[in-house]
């Protein structure tokens, strides 16, 4: 590898902190270890020479032979498939060729969700700027990715809403249901913005292209002639067959893996689990007979709840976050999400988000509590009710669960 270009390298600013660290997505240790190990590199030819008392001819850097094309081709496959942002960055750190050809819009286009994953704690204007130049490349995920972090959690609105829609138009299935969700709640505006219409044809786009929330969401809309007409059967079918594709979902990630997938909130389930003797570890699918687990949650909803978690778990003054631990929506506004109806304990985005909690987690707890104060009966009908104050019309919005 050419020395001198290790040095260029450094010179780079793309990457930069605030500190002058690497931080989107790579430890402290884990920059001084790239640079330490640089820094070995460049002492190594010197060493040489000092004490040969002679100039020694470096060998030849085949690296140097190789074809754009053949790099750019390795690039992109690391983009697509790092498991973490360092495995990509550390690559691009070493040399300038490698840093040039690997923020090329071919490759920064191929980057997958896990390449740009930074972490709540390490968000900066770096990370920031990294993630505009895959969504400038053309990089859908990066556009929703970006979008959903402005949004909810830089209270960007209008320029979060504007990545989402970039990626909505390149047919993103989680950019069109975020765009849904939005629409519904009339999130980053006032509870009479909402937009039934618009988000029952986002959710339908998304769900035709196998969006399982979205699915569930439409499903639930239809039963209940929320924003589209009622059509009780066509929800239902809708419903089922969001279960069905979970299941294989669920079954895919198991074989892939050959583990059950963990994640802090499917942790959370597990202890909870614990605590009250359920011995079922995920219901999920029960509907089926099957006992699988819950599909890992997104980077950016893993982003959202890591947020909020460093700030009290509070998006703002009278704010609530969605009680699903898989979501990490935060309320725009007081009173914008629903309520369970029965024990008020908990409040959602959606409807999907919802019915999923209602099956992980939320069951066992609202029972709990309805049999204990509220005199609902045990395995009665479930509801969720609007809790803007405005009577307008959605107050009453029940959901009965399989
Ligand atoms: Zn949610
Ligand atoms: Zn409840």
């Amino acid at each position: 590898m050419a020395v001198g270009r290790g040095a260029e390298a450094r010179r780079g600013a793309c990457f930069r902190s605030r500190d002058g660290d690497d931080d989107l997505g790579m430890t402290g240790t884990a920059t001084a270890n790239v640079r330490r190990r640089r820094m070995e590199n460049e002492e190594a030819p010197a060493t040489a020479r000092s004490s040969g008392g002679k100039r020694r001819r470096r060998g030849t850097d085949r690296f140097d032979t190789l074809p754009d094309e053949l790099v750019l081709s390795i690039l992109c496959k690391l983009a697509a498939s790092a498991g973490r942002p360092s495995d990509f960055i550390n690559v691009l750190l070493t040399c300038k060729r490698l840093k040039e050809l690997g923020l090329s819009p071919q490759v920064l286009s191929t980057a997958s969700a896990k390449t740009f994953a930074v972490k709540a704690k390490n968000w900066s204007n770096s990370a920031d700027r990294f993630l505009k130049l895959c969504a400038d490349s053309g990089n859908v995920e990066a556009s929703y990715t970006l979008g959903m972090i402005h949004f909810y959690c830089l209270q960007n609105r209008r320029g979060g809403a504007s990545l989402m829609a970039k990626a909505a138009i390149g047919s993103h299935a989680r950019a069109l249901y975020s765009l849904a969700v939005i629409q519904f709640n009339g999130s980053g505006r006032s509870k009479n913005d909402k937009d039934l219409r618009a988000g029952v044809t986002l959710c339908s786009r998304a769900a035709f292209r196998g969006h399982i929330d979205a699915m569930r969401e439409l499903g639930h809309c239809l039963q209940d002639g929320y924003g589209v007409c009622q059509d009780v059967t066509r929800g239902r079918r809708l419903l089922v067959h969001a279960n069905a594709r979970e299941l294989a979902a669920a079954v895919n990630a198991m074989i892939s893996s050959r583990s059950w997938i963990s994640s802090s909130w499917a942790n959370d389930y597990r202890r909870h689990g614990a605590r009250t003797g359920v011995t079922t570890e995920y219901p999920l699918l029960s509907d089926y007979g099957y006992n699988v687990p819950a599909l890992e949650a997104h980077t950016v909803n893993r982003f959202m709840t890591e947020w909020f978690a460093a700030r009290d778990g509070s998006p703002g003054p009278g704010l609530r976050l969605c009680s699903h631990g898989g979501c990490g929506r935060p309320e725009t506004r007081r009173n914008e999400f629903r309520r369970c109806s029965v024990c008020g304990t908990v409040n959602y985005c959606s409807r999907a988000c919802q019915a999923l909690d209602w099956k992980l987690r939320h069951k066992e707890e609202c029972v709990v509590v309805a049999a204990a104060g509220m005199g609902v009966e045990e395995g009665g009908a479930h509801g969720v009710e609007n809790d803007d104050r405005a009577g307008d019309g959605d107050r009453q919005m029940m959901m009965v669960y399989s």
